[in-house]
């Protein structure tokens, strides 16, 4: 079969419009559109606040602590004698406990504000609680401080954390056992947190009904029940939340109306103890919802099956239209995480089987970062999203009367709409003699290869001896500052002046010359006149030459003419002047502006020959031209 009908096969081969394939749909747009819209409500509501109220539960938990290790530090023979008489453990003796318990008052509130080793912390703060529980007076904060402590104990710190800031650099650092430790915490903050959250609830519950005297457990059983936190409230009241509890229905709702109800019940005394435990908990189970086993799970589980459609690939019906998304930059990626949660079947070519962050470039370029740091595999994005499909190729043709794009000469993909975000490439204003003395910085590879010429031209002047061409060696010139010049100029600076400043014996790399060269009157001319101002200021700090309404004349082998006059002899020439959009106008024979932009309306639809729009395909990012919106 040639390779061109096995894409058609697997493509959308069928000739209904769009509008009749959505029409086929079980569920109205309405009804989709609706729904979708309700539960990101509910999902990107129920996660926006967390990582705060994460800093400030595990803040207040480790006051309540402190507050407790500090009074035991200013009395310790009162610590000792409560160690000894009131709560004495049976396995320690009491100068023993004390000083435990006292070490974890005070260590432990430290690791849990910072988030820093805050899995041991916290479960070790949780067997404090249930020690003190079991041998001291039993109280509610006990138990509901010891709950939270356990769960966070398997579900870790939010993502203002030492823990969740190191967790990235440690998973792929060469330490032993690293990855696996991370992973394994990834696992209980997935899996095992959940379970830890559906067994807290049945708890809860149990204490409602043992509140509302539906159930009569032993006196000795109650010492273990939160009961008292819903001291006040009616019989039914606390039936119907051990329902909600029970089966796991409505977190969010179930927080919200318990809120306002318990601290209400607390201001006109129902209380025996007031306390911020509860409240505590209520932002838990708002934020990280009831967990395994509980309705809201199965609710969404059924909307994302029927409704929402996360689907395998195999069980897409061919009904669902087919989008393909030409290039996986911030454009592509972009449409892809927006469109996938529809009832679509998408396809996302790329040339490369990686997405890469270009504003990262120059720091690879400039040796600060390793290629594998800002290269993330597109196809392990989209793992979980049955309706991607990631194909690596490279588009070189498309027919729009067909609806068919052509990808590594002779493969072709049939689509119902298409998205081109192909990016752009260097452009040397139609002088591309200049490109083997000027390289780019687009790719990787550019990256590497710059990075090897600035460091390549450090380790020759050391061996030169002559100083006419050490001078030309220790000369970098930037052609263009745009952010990416003014981002590479700096980075050169410091990597002469501080990096490799102490390294070399025959030449002082701190003398090299840095110069930056813009043909405007300012330096980042898309940016407010401030901001230039400020970085034209750090840059000069770092001793970087600033030439603006410099034109570049020409550029040959070691040497770099501005103007008419001005000659600047150097090795080394880095290009980060123009740039040239991909060939997608050529490709679809549209229009296109000076940089070779597709031109396409305010909704991102390209324009024909004619200005008029093309229904199915759609251009974004770096590769249209779009006036639709003006920086405002
Ligand atoms: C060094 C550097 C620094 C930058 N710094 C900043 C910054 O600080 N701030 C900022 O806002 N912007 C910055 N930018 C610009 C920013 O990176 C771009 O605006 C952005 O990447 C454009 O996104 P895009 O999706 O349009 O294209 P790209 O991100 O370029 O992605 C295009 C994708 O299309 C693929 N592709 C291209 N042709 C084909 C083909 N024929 N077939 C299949 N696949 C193809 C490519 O492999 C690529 O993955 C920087 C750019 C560079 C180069």
């Amino acid at each position: 079969m040639p390779r061109s009908a096995q894409q058609s096969a697997a493509g959308a081969t069928a000739p209904k419009t769009v509008a009749q394939k959505l029409q086929e749909e079980r569920y109205p747009p309405f009804v989709r559109v609706t729904m979708r819209r309700w539960v990101k409500w509910y999902l990107d509501g129920t996660e926006a606040f967390w990582p705060f109220s994460d800093v400030a539960i595990r803040f207040l938990i480790a006051m309540w602590f402190l507050r407790s290790g500090l009074v035991k530090l200013n009395n310790w023979d009162g610590a000792v004698f409560l160690a000894a008489n009131e709560y004495p453990v049976g396995w320690m003796d009491p100068v023993s406990a004390a000083t435990t318990g006292l070490a974890i008052e005070l260590i432990g509130p430290a690791l849990l504000i910072a988030g820093f080793m805050t899995r041991p912390a916290a479960m070790t703060m949780a067997a404090l609680t249930i020690v003190s529980q079991a041998v001291y007076i039993p109280t509610t904060s006990n138990l509901i401080a010891g709950a939270i402590l356990i769960w966070y104990a398997f579900h870790g710190p939010g993502v203002i954390s030492i823990d969740r800031a190191v967790a990235g650099g440690i998973k792929q650092s060469a330490l032993p056992l690293a990855r696996p430790a991370i992973v394994a915490s990834e696992f209980a903050r997935e899996r095992l947190a959940p379970v830890i959250m559906a067994i807290t609830r049945v708890w809860i519950a149990v204490s409602l009904l043992n509140h509302a005297q539906l159930i009569q457990p032993s006196v000795a059983v109650q010492t273990w029940l939160p009961t008292t936190i819903f001291a006040g409230f009616p019989g039914w009241l606390a039936v119907i939340f051990a329902g909600l509890f029970l089966t796991g229905f409505g977190a969010v709702i179930v927080s919200y109306t318990l809120f306002p109800l318990i601290l209400a019940y607390m201001i006109i005394g129902a209380h025996p103890a007031v306390t911020l435990f509860p409240f505590l908990f209520l932002g838990i189970y708002e934020a990280k919802g009831a967990g395994f086993l509980s309705l809201d799970r199965a609710i969404l589980a059924w909307l994302d099956k029927n409704i929402l459609f996360d689907r395998a690939y195999a069980d897409i019906p061919e009904r669902w239209p087919h989008i393909v998304i030409v290039g996986a930059g911030f454009g592509g990626l972009a449409a892809v995480t927006k469109l996938k949660r529809l009832p679509v079947r998408i396809t996302l070519i790329d040339k490369r089987n990686y997405h890469l962050f270009q504003p990262l470039l120059y720091q690879i370029a400039t040796a600060t970062l390793n290629p594998a740091d800002i290269a993330t595999p597109i196809r392990s994005m989209f793992k979980g999203d049955g309706n991607v499909r990631v194909i690596k190729g490279e588009v070189n043709a498309i027919n729009p009367a067909a609806r068919t794009v052509t990808f590594d000469q002779d493969c072709t993909l049939f689509y119902d709409r298409l998205v081109l975000a192909t990016g752009a490439t260097h452009s040397y204003f139609g002088r591309d003699e200049w490109r083997p003395y000027a390289p780019g910085l687009k790719t990787i590879e550019d990256a590497v290869a710059v990075r090897g010429e600035i460091l390549n031209a450090f380790e020759l002047a050391e061996a030169a001896g002559d100083p006419a061409r050490v001078e030309r060696l220790l000369t970098f010139v930037i052609v263009g500052a745009g952010p990416t010049g003014v981002e590479l100029a700096g980075a050169i600076a410091e990597l002469a002046k501080v990096s490799v400043a102490r390294e070399f014996r025959m030449i002082d790399p701190a003398s090299a010359r840095i110069i930056l060269v813009q043909s405007g009157p300012r330096i980042l001319p898309s940016f407010p006149e401030s901001l230039s101002q400020r970085a034209t200021r750090t840059l000069e700090n770092l001793g970087v030459e600033i030439r603006t309404n410099s034109r570049v004349t020409e550029i040959a082998e070691a040497q770099v003419r501005i103007g008419d006059d001005t000659v600047i002899e150097t090795e080394t020439v880095l290009w980060a002047a123009g740039v040239a959009a991909s060939p997608a106008a050529r490709w679809l024979g549209a229009n296109d502006d000076r940089s070779g932009r597709v031109l396409v309306n305010d909704l991102m639809r390209v324009l024909d020959k004619d200005g008029k729009p093309i229904d199915d395909i759609f251009a974004i990012g770096d590769t249209a031209g779009s006036n639709a919106w003006n920086g405002d």
